[in-house]
């Protein structure tokens, strides 16, 4: 059996995921509120509309009051959560946690990366902002952490095919 830290039990491979909650704590994209730039445009979302669902996360996730778990498409098998535009912060998801950046596991090693998806509506990927580099660090641990996970690590460089594929439509339409 595994612990957290504060002592609970942690069942299966779950412990990933709130291992990499536990990393972020509640470091964010910049050391203010960045939600004053947009007024949290990312948590604006409709009843169709959801953060994808890493591995074993649904685990976690479907215990959380007000949180609806969907079946969606483009997340490699995954599920998605849809929220109602307003969360107790420790229970949001790990895309949530992330956003807009998404790590990265190469054969050299572990990186960040701008998600391209955001890149329509969070001010972050467009705006001149300071992002705070302890979020950034923390990310990267998380790949890390989740490059000792074959699931995981599939999951993300799953992903990481995707949002390559989507810059370079991206960059044709240019
Ligand atoms: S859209 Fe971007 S800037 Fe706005 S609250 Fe979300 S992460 Fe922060
Ligand atoms: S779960 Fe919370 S942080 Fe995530 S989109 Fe919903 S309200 Fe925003």
């Amino acid at each position: 059996m595994i612990y957290n830290v504060s002592g609970d039990k942690m069942n299966g491979k779950s412990y990933f995921i709130k291992r990499a909650y536990g990393l972020l704590g509640r470091t964010t994209p910049l050391v203010s509120d960045c939600g004053r730039l947009c007024g949290g445009r990312c948590c604006k979302g409709d009843s169709e509309t959801g953060m994808f669902l890493f591995p074993y996360e649904e685990e976690i996730i479907k215990n959380v009051e007000n949180f609806k778990i969907l079946d969606c498409e483009g997340n490699f098998g995954y599920k998605m959560v849809v929220c109602n535009d307003t969360c107790d912060r420790k229970t949001r998801p790990l895309a949530c946690r992330i956003y807009p950046y998404f790590p990265v596991i190469t054969e050299n090693g572990f990186d960040v990366r701008a998600d391209i998806r955001g890149i329509g509506s969070c001010p972050l990927l467009y705006e001149n902002v300071k992002i705070n580099y302890a979020f950034i660090r923390q990310i990267r641990k998380i790949a890390r952490l989740f490059s000792s996970d074959e699931e995981l690590k599939n999951y993300i460089n799953d992903i990481n095919a995707m949002l390559d594929e989507i810059e370079e439509f991206a960059e044709r339409m240019i």
